[in-house]
């Protein structure tokens, strides 16, 4: 490769459309291997605790999964889980299929590479590190935002590391965008999970690493994001929207980088378990500097619909807190480069960064 451009994947399925997961049993028919393969959903715990119908084409023996989405995935669920599925069923499974938001789409895609590789998940943690296709597993958001419908990526928190499964088998053989499923979500966490995918076009559009192919990913998303939040009131067209930003947010940094805000995010959730969507509005909020008008739009979308953040999050940590969070953020490398350029270490020294921290 005389060039280095990389060739990475799509999700080479999707459905999108109001009521489409009632067409999830016709996707699936085709890929049952035998009815001793059965599929193993896993799912938001939300669906369980709720009355919230979610009607499950199960067949045969047919495993459902309720997963909580309280804490973000862990390597060693996905070992459990890996082993579990493994002893309860004689064959591998035909396929898994994901069903929630970041967390649950995270640790589906887990689960199947897992399922056809040996060894840990953290043994795969970092880029590139799998080498056998994942089970055929299928991809369907319950929350617009992340992008993880569309990634190459799968982020874990192991024992030494919170590091994504990259890898071109991480991807999604089918996604099923059904923004009815998105009606029950509640309104801060709309917001935070939204303002994920707003973060990432700022970040992606503002960062060095710019191409024209993400930046018609990143302007499209970032022209739905300024509709559903600044004017649209909710309804089922802001739905559709705004499952469509997320799509293309993560398609404009599939193809560039995140910032400086998702840097500093991974810091907060390594060491105080903030999670993702609210921790980059927490750090977002704080960096007027790098990004102008990105930030100011973000104050107005939290002006418009009250949302209040937390306060003094990093009030009472001890140097030594914060050396790790200075660690963990620093050590995004790529990130910086795109928001900073080749030089950002001069630019953002440790000392400046601890300032930015103290302010959360
Ligand atoms: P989430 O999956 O953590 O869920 C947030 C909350 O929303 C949970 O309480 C969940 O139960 C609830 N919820 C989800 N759908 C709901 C519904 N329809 N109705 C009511 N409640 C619902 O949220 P998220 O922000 O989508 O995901 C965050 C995770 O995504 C993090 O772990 C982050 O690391 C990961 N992430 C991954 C990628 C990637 O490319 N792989 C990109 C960005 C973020
Ligand atoms: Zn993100």
């Amino acid at each position: 490769n005389k060039t280095g451009y990389r060739n990475f994947p799509m999700v080479p399925r999707v459905v999108f459309g109001q009521g489409s997961f009632a067409q999830l049993g016709d996707i699936l028919m085709p890929k049952r291997r035998n009815s001793n393969a059965p599929f193993i959903f896993l799912v938001d715990d939300f669906f369980e605790k709720n009355e919230v119908t979610l009607c499950m084409p199960l067949m045969y023996n047919d495993k459902v999964f309720f997963i909580s989405a309280n804490e973000e995935p862990k390597t060693g669920q996905v070992d459990t889980l890996v082993s579990k599925i493994q002893e309860e069923f004689e064959e591998l499974p035909s396929g898994i299929i994901g069903i929630g938001g970041g967390t649950l789409l995270d640790l589906a895609k887990a689960v199947a590479i897992l399922l056809n590789n040996n060894g840990l998940a953290q043994d795969y943690q970092g880029w590139d590190l799998v080498s056998k296709p994942s089970l055929y597993h299928v991809g369907i958001p319950t929350i617009s935002g992340t992008g993880a419908e569309v990634s190459r990526t799968t982020v874990l928190l192991g024992p030494e590391k919170k590091l994504g499964i990259n890898s071109d088998f991480t991807t999604y053989d089918q996604v099923v965008l059904d923004p009815d499923l998105t009606k029950s979500v509640p309104k801060e966490q709309w917001f935070y999970t939204g303002m994920d995918c707003f973060i990432h076009c700022i970040e992606s559009l503002k960062g060095t690493y710019l191409n024209a192919f993400s930046q018609s990913y990143g302007e499209k998303a970032l022209e739905l994001c300024k509709e559903v939040f600044l004017e649209d009131v909710p309804s089922s067209e802001s739905r559709d929207k705004l499952m469509m930003a997320s799509w293309h947010g993560g398609m404009s940094i599939a193809y560039s980088q995140v910032g400086i805000a998702h840097a500093m995010s991974y810091g907060l959730s390594y060491l105080l378990g903030i999670k993702h969507g609210i921790g980059n509005c927490l750090v977002f909020q704080h960096l007027e500097e790098f990004y102008p008008e990105g930030v100011q739009v973000f104050h107005k979308m939290m002006e418009k619909h009250n949302i209040q953040l937390p306060k003094g999050v990093c009030a009472d940590l001890t140097e030594n807190d914060f050396d790790i969070l200075i660690n963990v953020a620093l050590g995004m490398e790529a990130l910086w480069e795109n928001a900073l350029g080749k030089d950002w270490k001069e630019i953002m020294t440790p000392e400046r960064l601890k300032g930015i921290y103290q302010r959360i």
